[in-house]
């Protein structure tokens, strides 16, 4: 759909609500005329692109105090919606928490642009490139919404079909936990994230993995959890080729079979410069290559060494 030139060129009102209880209520009264805002950073491509309509209503999250920051709490790690993401790439917490979910913020546009934008803004827009990470780290969202509050796993969020819209809510926090099930001692942790683009920086996304989990000292592997995204499609988990890895050796038997079901569950949304099948191949490829390096002959050419998912 491409609106017309004065169907785009409309100046909103712009509300600042002091709380997300005021702006949940604010939106619900406005109902569709209105739209939150965060950075702006994606909304304002949607208006330029014509893609979607200046609403009558723009309502500020940015005046709302207490929605920015990280911290840890009750055995997570709790990343405010509004935190630009900028900052959080500076957040020392984040980095040493969930370096995965740092190193695909780090291929997210370039820095003016990620000074302003928030991980909120990232997530809700339900194609985020920090999405496939933030699957990967297990995280949870907690919304505010005219019942309250509510905390849902993202994998569970991003699985539902179409979002209810009729349900207004506000993201307030991410969570992504600190230790798990798969927290074992002496296991080699390992985690990895990959965006490919039409070109090597500054690019939208065709395709992003991430993956991590544990490489325990008898050479199985443990809690893994592999996420694919990229372009316009919603990141999923990759649960057939999680179940394929665990408790296996990453031997060239394992690795085939795992490439093989990466290609045929990693579902891309249609691109127009990429065929699916290219964008197939390039996940099990990467998926394939990042568990290869956990293997003798990986290290020996050079794989990384592990390190922690979260
Ligand atoms: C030049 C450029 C390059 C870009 N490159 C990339 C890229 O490489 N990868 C990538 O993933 N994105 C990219 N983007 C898109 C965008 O910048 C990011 O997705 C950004 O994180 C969006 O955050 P925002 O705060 O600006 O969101 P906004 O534009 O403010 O909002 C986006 C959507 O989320 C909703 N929303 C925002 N916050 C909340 C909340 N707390 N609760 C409920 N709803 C909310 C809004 O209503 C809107 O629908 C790029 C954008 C530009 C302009």
């Amino acid at each position: 759909m491409v609106l017309r030139h004065e169907e785009i060129l409309q100046s909103p009102s712009v509300w600042r609500p002091r709380t997300p209880e005021e702006a949940v209520a604010r939106k619900r009264a406005l109902g569709a005329d209105a739209v939150f805002a965060a950075g702006g950073t994606l909304l304002r491509t949607r208006w330029e692109a014509g893609t979607e309509a200046i609403p009558r209503h723009l309502i500020d999250l940015g005046s709302i105090e207490g929605l920015s920051g990280i911290w840890l709490q009750d055995g997570d790690l709790a990343i405010g919606a509004l935190t630009a993401l900028d900052d959080c790439l500076n957040d020392p917490l984040l980095g040493r928490h969930a370096p995965i979910v740092a190193q695909a913020i780090r291929t997210i546009a370039g820095w003016s642009v990620r000074n302003v934008a928030t991980i909120g803004g990232n997530i809700v827009s339900r194609t985020g490139d920090s999405l496939p990470a933030l699957l990967a780290a297990d995280a949870s969202l907690v919304w505010i919404g005219e019942d309250g509050e509510r905390t849902e796993k993202l994998a569970d969020w991003l699985s539902e079909p179409i979002p209810d819209r009729a349900r207004v809510r506000l993201l307030a926090q991410v969570r992504i936990p600190l230790g798990g099930d798969d927290s074992i001692a002496n296991a080699k942790r390992f985690f990895a994230f990959h965006k490919v683009g039409r070109r090597e920086a500054f690019t939208p996304s065709l395709v992003t993995v991430a993956l991590c989990g544990s490489l325990e000292p008898d050479g199985r592997l443990t809690g893994i959890r592999i996420s694919a995204g990229g372009g316009q499609t919603v990141p999923a988990r990759l649960k057939r080729a999680e179940e394929l890895l665990t408790g296996r050796m990453p031997d060239p038997d394992a690795l085939g079979e795992v490439y093989e079901q990466v290609a045929a569950d990693y579902a891309p949304a249609p691109d127009p410069f990429a065929p699916d099948m290219y964008r197939k191949l390039t996940a099990a490829n990467l998926v394939v290559t990042e568990l290869w390096k956990l293997t003798a002959a990986g290290e020996a050419a050079g794989g990384k060494e592990g390190a922690p998912c979260r």
